[in-house]
């Protein structure tokens, strides 16, 4: 039983082709709606078309795989304003981005704490403070 804080070795490493990577688990949600309420003038939209997108999720520690969510969605067409319009799923991402909200969260964090690292290495570094002192 993997418990946190201990060591387990990356699957990945030594691998240098991207084919033998280990394989994305694929988990399924559904947007699917026959109506949805326009955004412009919320009447009500009958589904035109049912449409795929994949997001890139965090990946699976206990498997050790990528994880992507296969998201099926309805799109609709609003016969008032002649305008098409997704399913809302402004809960899983971000119009038109690939990941999702929790690995977009994630590195948002993985980039503050490599700022805060960076900034305090430097903060330390003798040698950078010497060298722009030995400039002038
Ligand atoms: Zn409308």
């Amino acid at each position: 039983m993997n418990s946190p804080g201990e060591y387990l070795p990356d699957a990945t490493e030594g691998i240098t082709r991207g084919e033998d990577l280990p394989k994305a688990k694929v988990a399924q949600r559904s947007r699917n709606y026959r109506r949805r309420p326009c955004p412009e003038c919320e009447h009500s939209a009958y589904r035109d078309r049912v449409v795929t997108r994949t997001l890139h999720d965090l990946g699976d520690l206990k498997t050790d795989r990528p994880v992507d969510v296969k998201v099926t969605y309805s799109q609709h067409y609003c016969s008032r304003c002649g305008i098409y319009f997704n399913a809302d799923m402004s809960d899983l991402a971000l119009p038109k981005v690939h990941y999702t909200h929790r690995v977009v969260a994630m590195m948002d964090q993985l980039c503050i704490l490599y700022r805060l690292l960076r900034c305090s290495a430097t903060m330390f570094d003798t040698r950078s403070a010497n060298s722009t002192s030995s400039r002038n």
